[in-house]
C-alpha cells in the first residue's frame, strides 16, 4: 500500500468501541480519524468505558497517529434563541469534554450553530459565551469551530464571522479552527482556481496558526452553492487535483485531514490510496 505521509483519515463508527475504532483506522492505513462520542442525531451517550479509552490511547501513541477529532452531534444548536435548546447543546458539549480528558491531547470540532431570527452579532456572542464557560485552564483537548457553508442561517460561513467569535474566547490557546474543503467552497471560497488567495483571506480574517484540522471532502455542487453536500473525492465540483494541492500545500501538509465522504470504511480506505497515488504521480510528473 502507498505510505501515508499526510496525516490521512476518515469519519469511523464508534459502535464497537475507541479500540476497534483505532484499529480499524490503522487497518485501513489512516494516521487519524474522526467520530461522534454519541448518536449524531440524538442525545444519548453510553457510559464512558475507561480502560477502552485508555487502550486507545496508548494504540495511538504506538502507531505515531496525528490528533484525532472528536465530532459534536451535528443537531446541536449551541447559539439557538431558545434557551433549552441552547441548555442541551452545552450540556451535550461539556459531556463530550469530559470524555475527551480521557483522550488527553486530542481535538474537539463542533458546528457553530443557527442564528436562526436573530441579528448575527447575538448569535457569535452566545457562542463566545459558552466557550468560555466550557473551556478550562488545564484541559487538554482543543475545541475547534469548523468553517460551515452559510446555508440557511449557519453562523460560520465566512472567516470573519468565526474570528468574531474566537476574538471573544478568553482561553485562546484551547480553540481552534477546522477547514471543511467542501463547506468553504459552498460558502464562496474557490479553493479550486485560488487555494493561495484563499489561505491568505484565512490568514489575514483568522490566522493560519489556529487551523488545527482539514475535514477533506468533494462537494456535489459549485462554489457558493450553500449546500453542504458532499461528495466522494473526485467526483464533485473541488475535484482531485484542487483536493490533493490542498492536502500537499506548505501550511496544511501537517494537519490531521479526515474524510467525510458518502462511503464505508473501506471506501474510504480506497479513496485514500487514490489520493496518494495521485499526489505521486504530480511528483514525478
Ligand atoms: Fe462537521
Ligand atoms: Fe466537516
Ligand atoms: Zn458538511
Amino acid at each position: 500500500m502507498e505510505q501515508n505521509a499526510y496525516a490521512l483519515g476518515a469519519h469511523l463508527s464508534f459502535s464497537k468501541g475507541f479500540l476497534h475504532m483505532g484499529r480499524e483506522a490503522a487497518a485501513a492505513g489512516m494516521r487519524t480519524m474522526q467520530f461522534f462520542l454519541r448518536n449524531p442525531r440524538g442525545a444519548g451517550a453510553k457510559p464512558l468505558d475507561e480502560a477502552d479509552a485508555a487502550a486507545l490511547r496508548d494504540f495511538l501513541c504506538e502507531h505515531s497517529f496525528a490528533p484525532v477529532v472528536a465530532h459534536a452531534p451535528y443537531t446541536l444548536n449551541p447559539c439557538s434563541p431558545d434557551e433549552r435548546v441552547r441548555a442541551l447543546a452545552a450540556e451535550m458539549l461539556s459531556d463530550d469534554l469530559r470524555r475527551m480528558a480521557h483522550l488527553p491531547g486530542n481535538l474537539y470540532n463542533f458546528h457553530p450553530g443557527s442564528r436562526l431570527k436573530q441579528p448575527p452579532g447575538d448569535a457569535v456572542k452566545t457562542i463566545a459565551a459558552l466557550l468560555n464557560r466550557l473551556l478550562t485552564p488545564d484541559m487538554r483537548t482543543t475545541v475547534l469551530l469548523e468553517t460551515m457553508a452559510g446555508k440557511g442561517s449557519e453562523v460560520g460561513g465566512t472567516f470573519s464571522e468565526l474570528r468574531a467569535i474566537l476574538e471573544r474566547v478568553e482561553l485562546q490557546d484551547k480553540v481552534g479552527v477546522c477547514f471543511d474543503t467542501c463547506h468553504v467552497w459552498d460558502a464562496g471560497y474557490d479553493i479550486v482556481r485560488d487555494l493561495d488567495g484563499v489561505l491568505d483571506a484565512f490568514d489575514r480574517e483568522v490566522g493560519l496558526s489556529r487551523l488545527r484540522c482539514i475535514h477533506l471532502n468533494d462537494s456535489l455542487n459549485p462554489c457558493g452553492g450553500r449546500k453542504d453536500r458532499h461528495a466522494l473525492l473526485g467526483e464533485g465540483h473541488i475535484g482531485m487535483d484542487a483536493l490533493c494541492r490542498v492536502v500537499t500545500h506548505p501550511a496544511l501538509c501537517a494537519l490531521p485531514m479526515v474524510l467525510e465522504t458518502p462511503t464505508d470504511t473501506a471506501g474510504h480506505a480506497a479513496e485514500l490510496r487514490v489520493v496518494l497515488r495521485h499526489i505521486q504521480k504530480e511528483e514525478t510528473a
